[in-house]
């Protein structure tokens, strides 16, 4: 008798450990599933507070718009692993997704209250006009590579930011009929500042564009128009891929 209640309890026990074991093991794949091809919240949010607010991007729409877009899903899986560090990383077509930080201190600087129309002149992934799309602005982008273009339009309406237009192009000319823009955003490094860009914002509009050399470095240059006049603030060294196209014909 005591024999058999000692069994009883024994294999009571051995179903007790083993459920606790498939317990831990079902949370701990789910663990697994979050970084590899889950969704990276940990490391997204992590992102956000040490490289873009603790780096001083204070915009609360800014910041809720980077905590809002899987950044992992506008990179190719090989490097999925990276896309919550802090760096520019290859997309293809010997093209690259922007630094995080930088996406966020373009993005503020254009001041979006939500309700702009906005223009970007390199499509890339999409990821840049996701952001955009996030703080509720209408976006238009430009692609020069027909590849990137398709891809970007399709993962941007896969995920939802189905508004946002994607045009397969030459981003030097603007996108006449679109315009007029309240902001634009140009994500290619450029060595003037496209003259119809400037005709294609409104008053008290604002553009964005990296200027200085294409192939090596250039200044983050915010353009304010005020009429006739165009003020200008340099906010930070930056290096981006070129912009290619008519820019590299010269004016
Ligand atoms: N904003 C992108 C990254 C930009 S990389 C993102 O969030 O992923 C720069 C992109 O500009 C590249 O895809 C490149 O092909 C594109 N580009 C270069 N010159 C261009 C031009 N003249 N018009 C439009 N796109 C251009």
């Amino acid at each position: 008798m005591v024999f058999l209640r000692i069994a009883y309890l024994r294999r009571g026990v051995a179903t007790m450990v083993s459920a606790i074991a498939v317990f831990v093991l079902l949370i701990l794949s789910v663990g697994l599933t979050e970084s590899a091809g889950g969704s990276f919240s940990a490391e997204r949010e992590r992102m956000v507070v040490h490289d873009i607010e603790g780096r001083g991007i204070t915009d609360e729409k800014t910041l809720a718009a980077m905590r809002n877009v899987r950044r992992h899903l506008f990179v190719p899986r090989a490097v999925r692993g990276a896309s919550y560090s802090d760096h520019a990383l290859p997309i293809g077509e010997g093209q690259t997704i922007s630094q995080p930080f930088i996406v966020a201190l373009m993005t503020e600087k254009l001041a979006l209250d939500g309700s702009e129309k906005v223009l970007e002149i390199g499509t890339g992934s999409g990821y840049q006009a996701a952001v955009l799309a996030e703080i509720g602005a209408e976006v238009s982008s430009i692609e020069i590579k027909k590849k990137l273009a398709g891809s970007a339009r399709k993962r941007l309406s896969e995920l939802g930011y189905d508004k946002v237009k994607v045009r397969y192009g030459d981003g030097y000319y603007g996108w006449p009929e679109e315009a007029p823009f309240d902001a634009i955003i140009v994500t290619a490094a450029a060595n003037h500042v496209p003259p119809l860009l400037l005709d294609q914002l409104k008053d008290g509009g604002r553009l964005i564009i990296p200027v200085g050399s294409t192939r090596y470095f250039q200044t983050l240059t915010l353009v304010t128009k005020r009429g006739e006049e165009l003020q200008v603030e340099h906010i930070s060294g930056a290096v981006f891929v070129p912009m290619v196209g008519k820019m590299l014909e010269g004016r």
